[in-house]
């Protein structure tokens, strides 16, 4: 979704990707309270949770009542994931302004974690296309289609940039509106974004592909967003505090931290419509409800430099 006076937009992710890899479950008061802030503090668009049978992610079984809530605050895109065909029904009965379906470029990955092959989840997208083309077209979310583990796979390791271009290529043949890449991993490294960028946009069409979900797991997370930049990606997902930390590198955050990031790229000059004070206060709201969860971030650390200039400066 385009917002007009930003350069770069800015997907806050730690709901959905953040919550889901914490045990603990964030109260849905707290949930409102963090949107509404990060709303506040001019984040454009919130992933706000994800329509998955709430047996197998309890901490995201209230996202129906979280779509709803942050469907009333004016001008946020609210952004939610979706497994399957029912978890879009639910999507849009809510109110989604934009749906993404994941799809494990890694077959196993897929068969492991959804239990389904390419076949099937591509024949799921279709009959979500047909759902959304059924509405007036005012109505229609944005459909993206996510390639996950587009830069690597725990289980196959190396994944072949052929099949992430053809996957790509089929999402868009079945009806999607535009696809992502996903270093679910946190895999990628800055050539590999560009190259794969830009074989992807080649193929198809370079307005397709504008996002990307970049890990911070090996520490060349924001080394990665530069790289995305360069090949004209427009959207990054990032997550406050970076939380959701990737178990298996204890003091590395998952995702890339939403303050880094929008520090880096206010400090260039590049708009983002986020107020930093503002976006950095919301981490009392995080570490309030999620007492003793580690919250990462070298900018919150470190605290702005003296006499930071704040790029940004509200339109
Ligand atoms: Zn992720």
């Amino acid at each position: 979704m385009h917002h007009p006076n930003i350069d770069i937009e800015i997907s806050e992710v730690g709901l959905r990707d953040g919550l889901q890899s914490i045990d603990r479950i964030m109260p849905l008061e707290a949930k409102k309270a963090w949107i509404a802030a990060e709303a506040a503090a001019g984040v454009p668009e919130i992933e706000v949770g994800s329509f998955v049978p709430a047996k197998i992610l309890p901490q995201l079984a209230d996202t129906a009542e979280v779509v709803a809530f942050a469907k009333t605050i004016p001008g946020l895109t609210v952004a939610v994931l979706v497994p399957n065909f029912r978890g879009a029904e639910n999507a849009m009965q809510a109110g989604a302004d934009k749906i993404t379906i994941p799809l494990s470029v890694s077959e196993t990955h897929s068969l492991k974690n959804v239990r389904r092959t390419h076949a099937q989840m591509l024949d799921e997208v279709s009959r979500i296309a047909q759902l959304i083309n059924g509405l007036p077209a005012d109505k229609r979310p944005v459909f993206e289609g996510g390639l996950s583990t587009a830069f690597g796979c725990t289980l196959e390791g190396p994944i072949a940039e052929s099949t992430v271009v053809a996957l790509a290529e089929a999402l868009m043949e079945r009806g999607c509106t535009e696809v992502g890449l996903s270093d679910t991993t946190g895999y990628a490294n800055p050539g590999q974004v560009k190259r794969l960028t830009k074989a992807v946009k080649a193929a198809v069409g370079d307005d397709k592909l504008t996002g990307l979900h970049l890990h911070n797991t090996r520490g060349v997370g924001l080394a990665n967003v530069m790289a995305a930049l360069d090949v004209g990606i427009t959207t990054l997902d990032a997550s406050l505090g970076g939380i959701g930390g990737c178990p298996f590198a204890p003091g590395a955050s998952g995702n890339i931290v939403t303050e880094d990031l929008v520090y880096m790229l206010d400090s260039m000059g590049l708009k983002t419509g986020i107020d930093l004070d503002q976006l950095l206060a919301v981490r009392t709201i995080v570490e309030g409800a999620l007492p003793g969860e580690p919250l990462y971030g070298f900018t919150p650390d470190a605290g702005l430099p003296k006499g930071y200039p704040k790029g940004y400066q509200p339109a």
